[in-house]
């Protein structure tokens, strides 16, 4: 196992890193049976509890035995921000002291007025993120390590319990990149969307990058109909490569080779991303060319106005000119969405709250101001 790829404290296994396959090996192998595996998954994923000896139906000697080498408290909450009935932030301390967001988004009233019943939560799949993104919060400090799958499923399991909410629709949207940690994503997905795990239908899970082509291609191959985003924030090459350094590694045409791939196996529409910054990539031009783009795909585009992030002086356009960019693509006959409205604001500038975390806490240094 590689430094990135697990905490350096506890030494024990987390019980969420495993799938039902690994349970089944794990009490074959130490002489038990495989049904076990099944009745310890009810209890993480069903009953809920917080600890192996709760887990009244296992004879206790073996409880005692998983004790000594599984834990299942991967994440502790530190702190929410933000009201009931409307998107809450929550900061959650990992076993080795770093920290990580995740953002609830309740139902809210559709265009037609009626109420959604979609419970959104926004997970982390890093601490930080190596992309460098130039308008990103999670990218300013740089990139300290992977989630686990147990840390990224433990999200959820967290979330719920402090909400008491039921979650139907999960985005990997918080800090970092999925596709850079792109086995733990997996192993993740997989308790994400079993029957035997959180059980989340596939189709409401969307998996969101800033365009790692070869990783698409793999995830493409992924057995189960998950959503992709792709987080694109410019038409262009040119304009791209000024605020996402990834774009010199995989450009446009190699991004857009790996989701036509995309396509041959997954039938949902990918989204298209594109954050408004104001004389950055807002021009008419940009959403003629990314019009095009999307109708290439049959992509849907959702357009995001700039969320100001500490640190960095980039602002979001006016709403004249946010409208006029929605237009020009809606009048090419592409299905989009502008939001505009407020409640988003906490949900964007992800990464914040654990910058400002870290730093107080003296893990990590405080980050150099905008690097524009
Ligand atoms: N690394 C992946 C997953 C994180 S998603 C990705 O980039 O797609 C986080 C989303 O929030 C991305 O679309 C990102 O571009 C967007 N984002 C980051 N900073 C933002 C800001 N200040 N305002 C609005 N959106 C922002
Ligand atoms: Fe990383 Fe995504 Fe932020 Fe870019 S937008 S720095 S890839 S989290």
């Amino acid at each position: 196992m590689s430094a990135t790829d697990n905490t350096d404290s506890p030494i024990t296994q987390s019980l969420l890193n495993l799938s039902k396959d690994d349970l089944e090996q794990y009490f074959v192998a130490a002489g038990g049976k495989s049904y076990r595996a099944k009745q310890v998954l009810e209890w993480i994923y069903q009953q809920r509890v917080d600890g192996i000896d709760e887990m009244s139906n296992l004879p206790s000697s073996m409880r005692e035995h998983m004790e000594k080498e599984f834990h299942m408290n991967d994440l502790q909450h530190v702190e929410t921000k933000g009201a009931d009935d409307t998107t809450r932030k929550f900061l959650f301390r990992l076993n080795d002291g770093r920290y990580v967001e995740t953002v609830f988004i309740p139902a809210s009233k559709g265009l037609n007025g009626k109420q959604s019943s979609r419970k959104t939560i926004c997970v982390s799949s890093q601490v930080g993120c190596a992309f460098g993104c130039k308008f990103c919060a999670s990218g300013l400090a740089g990139f300290t390590r992977n989630l686990t799958a147990a840390e990224i499923v433990g999200q959820m399991l967290a979330v719920e319990k402090q909400t008491g909410e039921s979650i139907n629709n999960i985005v990997f949207m918080g800090m970092g990149e999925p596709l850079a940690n792109i086995k733990n994503l997996i192993k993740a997905l997989e308790i994400i969307t079993s029957h035997w795990g959180l059980n989340i239908g596939a189709r409401s899970v969307t998996v969101s990058t800033s365009g790692l082509a070869p990783q698409i291609k793999e995830l493409a191959e992924f057995p189960v109909p998950i959503r992709l985003a792709i987080s694109l924030h410019g038409a262009t090459d040119d304009v791209r490569d000024l605020i996402m350094p990834v774009n010199k590694k995989w450009p446009i045409k190699e991004l857009f080779d790996s989701l036509h791939q995309w396509r041959l196996h997954k039938k949902q529409k990918i989204s298209l991303e594109y954050i408004l910054i104001e004389g950055v990539n807002d021009d008419l031009n940009q959403a003629a060319i990314l019009a095009k783009r999307a109708k290439g795909i049959n992509a849907k585009v959702n357009l995001i106005p700039y969320n100001t992030v500490d640190g960095l002086d980039w602002k979001r356009p006016s709403s004249d000119v946010c409208y006029a960019f929605r237009d020009v693509i809606a009048d090419a006959g592409i299905n989009t969405t502008l939001r505009l409205e407020k409640g988003h604001d906490i949900n964007a500038a992800c990464g914040q709250l654990r910058l400002k975390k870290e730093t107080a806490e003296g893990i990590i240094e405080a980050p150099a101001k905008a690097r524009q």
